[in-house]
């Protein structure tokens, strides 16, 4: 097939969401073009070099299975069986995410996740063009400026259709505004985030439990850390912006050290460069990015961060970014108009990214607050004990999320209605032993449904 001009498709960005799609549309026969802002990281590197990961579960596993990417991608990932927590008092206890080594996540690296999309995208045939900053749209001439901020250049170009896969700053987001109401509302978190690194031990190995992501949940802030394919963990303190402690009052080397010797003590001994760390690495901003409107009829559609951003503490942004290239790439085969592929996209889409952006802020506080309260400890205990009791209809809203392909909207739902019969079974019980199985059973088999693949 040779696809002729009407089939050009332009994407900004060439981060995680626009290398997939570009590899998903040059496979279909679409000619693709992408343009990013930032320099080929496969010539420069990445920017900072620093290691930073992601966690990876079935959804994103799925759509790198539909690139061909799967066995490449997984040849570097690192298991994560579950959340090791790392109490106040120095104890650690592994709570599993799922039934066994079957249900897991995988940390992998962004960097190197990047580059092996761009190299297919450019297998595939899609053209790369970088330090090519999209800057402005002229929605009648179907025309964008580029802008290369090393030469200093701008230039015009001519676009059929294009597709925002620029983060969540999109500058086509931003152009899409001077053209329609997108209803944009950003709500900001009221936390930051500072990443740090737990390098190797002095034997190569590394120095905690490698095949877990650690907890160390503090009430109202807490750290976490992911392992390394080169037996390091990124480490990511997540603080309030204002009160105490916060990024307000922690804002020095000594600051931070005193925190970690207060708060994080066990963790102290593992991050050598804390206190560089702290003060070389950037505070990160986290919020909430909710759109009305995601398209102009055939000629625009965002996705991934740019239609959606999310706080990070469910580990789907990039996941639900990865189903959302999967359902965009299908709509564009089977539907003649761009238009009806890209409304039928964003109707599909929007409900659930809504809901994952929900569980994602519901995840923050169960994982600072939640996960050493005894209550909320007999609550997993239970849900285990129903899920095993009753596989096809009890599946926890974590493995819906992680392990499922089951839309977000439809976990949400369900996760409400079995939150429900956890908290009544458990109400007044302080052991698994007193609570009614039978009346939780009569519960289960009353409110769900077997749950469909
Ligand atoms: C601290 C943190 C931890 C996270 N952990 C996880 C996790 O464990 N699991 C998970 O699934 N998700 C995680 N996420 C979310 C994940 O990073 C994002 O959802 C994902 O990167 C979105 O992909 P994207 O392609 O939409 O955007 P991006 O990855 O941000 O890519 C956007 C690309 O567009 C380029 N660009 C920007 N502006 C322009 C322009 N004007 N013109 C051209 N190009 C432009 C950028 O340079 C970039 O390459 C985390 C996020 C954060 C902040």
């Amino acid at each position: 097939m040779t696809p002729d001009r009407s089939h050009a498709i332009t994407i900004a960005g060439a981060g995680l969401a626009g290398a997939l799609l570009a590899v998903l549309l040059a496979r279909q026969g679409w000619r693709v073009e992408v343009f990013e802002k930032r320099p080929d990281p496969r010539r420069k590197g990445y920017e900072g070099g620093r290691s930073i990961n992601l966690a990876l579960a079935e959804r994103g596993l799925h759509a790198l299975r539909q690139a061909g990417l799967e066995r490449e991608v997984m040849a570097q990932a690192v298991m994560m069986r579950g959340r090791m927590v790392h109490f106040a008092d120095g104890q650690t206890q592994l709570q599993r995410y799922g039934r066994d080594d079957s249900e897991v996540i995988w940390s992998v690296h962004r960097g190197r996740l990047n580059l092996m999309l761009l190299d297919a995208a450019e297998a595939t045939g899609a053209a790369l063009h970088f330090n090519q900053r999209l800057d402005g749209v002229d929605w009648e001439g179907r025309r964008l400026t580029l802008v290369d901020d090393v030469e200093r250049t701008r230039r015009e170009h001519a676009f059929a259709t294009l597709i925002g896969a620029d983060g969540a700053g999109s500058a086509l987001r931003h152009a899409l505004g001077t053209r329609l109401p997108l209803g944009e509302r950003f709500e900001p978190l009221g936390h930051g985030y500072k990443e740090l690194e737990i390098p190797p031990a002095a034997d190569g190995g590394f120095r905690i439990e490698p095949n877990a992501l650690h907890i160390w949940p503090r009430g109202g802030y807490m750290c976490i850390a992911l392992p390394n394919s080169e037996r390091t963990f990124t480490v990511t303190l997540f603080l309030p912006n204002e009160g105490d402690p916060s990024f307000a009052t922690v804002r020095t080397a000594a600051d931070a050290r005193a925190l970690f010797e207060r708060d994080f003590a066990d963790a102290l001994p593992l991050l050598p460069e804390l206190e560089h760390d702290f003060v070389a690495h950037p505070t990160g901003v986290l919020g909430t990015l909710y759109l009305e409107r995601w398209h102009l009829d055939g000629r625009a559609v965002l996705l991934g961060d740019a239609a959606h951003a999310m706080v990070p503490f469910h580990g789907q942004g990039m996941n639900c970014a990865f189903e959302d290239c999967i359902e965009l790439a299908q709509r564009l085969a089977h539907e003649d108009d761009r238009a009806s592929a890209y409304a039928a996209f964003e109707s599909v889409r929007r409900p659930n990214a809504l809901a994952i952006q929900r569980m994602a802020l519901e995840n923050y506080v169960e994982m600072r607050d939640r996960v050493d309260d005894p209550d909320f400890l007999l609550q997993r205990q239970l849900e285990r004990v129903l899920a095993e009791r009753h596989p096809e209809r009890f599946v926890p809203r974590y493995a819906m999320v992680s392990f499922r392909r089951v839309p977000y909207a439809l976990a949400f739902q369900r996760g409400q209605v079995q939150r429900e019969i956890l908290v009544e079974a458990t109400r007044g019980r302080a052991s698994i032993d007193a609570v009614d199985l039978a009346a939780a059973d009569r519960a289960v088999l009353a409110q769900l449904a077997p749950l469909p693949d």
